[in-house]
Parts: C-alpha cells; sequence; structure tokens
C-alpha cells in the first residue's frame, strides 16, 4: 500500500517533540532549565488539522512544562510526557480513543520512534531523521525537525484526504468569531 493510501484512513497525527517539531537544539541555563524553540508553521499545521476534526497527539521522552503550555494554547488532544515505551503510550491512546492503528499517523526523527512507527498506519520521518527511521517510514518529510517538517506531514494527510475546502470554509467561520489564534 503507497502512503496516499495509508494517508487516507488517518483519524490523528501524533508527533514526537525533540528533533521533530524542534530542531533537536536544547538550550541549559545556569539553574538547569531548559528552553527549545517551537515552530509556528508547524502549529498552524497541527490547528488546520483540528479545524477538520482530526486529532493530534504528542509522545516524547522528555518533560517540559513549556511543551504543556504549547500543547495547551494548540490544544493538542493527548500528551505523554517522560515516555520511554513509546509503543505502550500509543496502546493506551488507541485504547482511550477507540482509534484502529491504521488509522494513527505518526512523525518521528530518532530511534526512540522505531517501534512506535512500525505499529501505525503512517510513519514519516523528518528530513534530517536517522537513515534507520527514513528507511522504514512511508513518508520522508522534505524539511527538516523544527522547520517545517509536521507542517508538510500534516498538509500531505490534508490534500489527501482533499480538506481544503472545509479548512477554508471552517477557517472563515473560526477567523469571524476570532477563535482563530497562532
Ligand atoms: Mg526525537
Amino acid at each position: 500500500m503507497n502512503a496516499k493510501d495509508r494517508a487516507r484512513r488517518i483519524k490523528m497525527i501524533i508527533m514526537d517533540v525533540d528533533g521533530t517539531l524542534t530542531d533537536g537544539t536544547i538550550l541549559v541555563l545556569p539553574d538547569g532549565e531548559e528552553l527549545k524553540s517551537y515552530n509556528v508553521k508547524d502549529g498552524a499545521g497541527i490547528l488546520l488539522a483540528h479545524l477538520v476534526g482530526l486529532k493530534t497527539g504528542i509522545i516524547t521522552g522528555k518533560t517540559s512544562k513549556a511543551l504543556e503550555k504549547r500543547a495547551e494554547k494548540l490544544k493538542i488532544f493527548e500528551i505523554y510526557q517522560g515516555i520511554l515505551d513509546k509503543k505502550k503510550a500509543l496502546s493506551e491512546i488507541l485504547e482511550k480513543t477507540g482509534l484502529k492503528p491504521e488509522q494513527i499517523a505518526f512523525i518521528g526523527d530518532d530511534i526512540g520512534d522505531l517501534e512506535v512507527l512500525k505499529s501505525v498506519g503512517l510513519a514519516g520521518a523528518v528530513a534530517d531523521a536517522h537513515p534507520e527511521i527514513k528507511k522504514i517510514c512511508h513518508f520522508v518529510c522534505s524539511h527538516p525537525g523544527g522547520k517545517g517538517a509536521v507542517r508538510e506531514f500534516i498538509e500531505f494527510i490534508l490534500e489527501v484526504q482533499d480538506k481544503w475546502d472545509e479548512i477554508e470554509e471552517n477557517f472563515k467561520i473560526l477567523t469571524e468569531q476570532k477563535e482563530f489564534k497562532l
């Protein structure tokens, strides 16, 4: 089955954080606090997915308060932080949502994502992902992590599902109601 046929069945998009939603950079302050930067294009992509009823989630190995805030702002459906076994977190999400593995898309960048990527309907890799990850993914982005890869992955799914008219319509309604904020 090709990536387009896989993308047609997707109802939820789950993302890794470091190296996927970020470029992998972590700035460590003297007090030990960590800073990361997120890309507004990826954030807007997540909001577009929500506009047409796709669910989103995050599964990350690390834990960060800032990520919690970012996820809250973007209304990300499920957030799993400090997760070593990402496949187990995926099972919990499947149980909670009633979705099947083939209805899930996951995008990641490194070896920690390998098992979960092998378990989902549509596996995506950022352009600068580990070669072993790229090898098993159905869709390899042309953008690197933190630089629009998540946006590209989401737009691929939206395009295949022919969602642009619906997005335009819902976007118009929400901007009139001033409810679409990046
Ligand atoms: Mg990563």
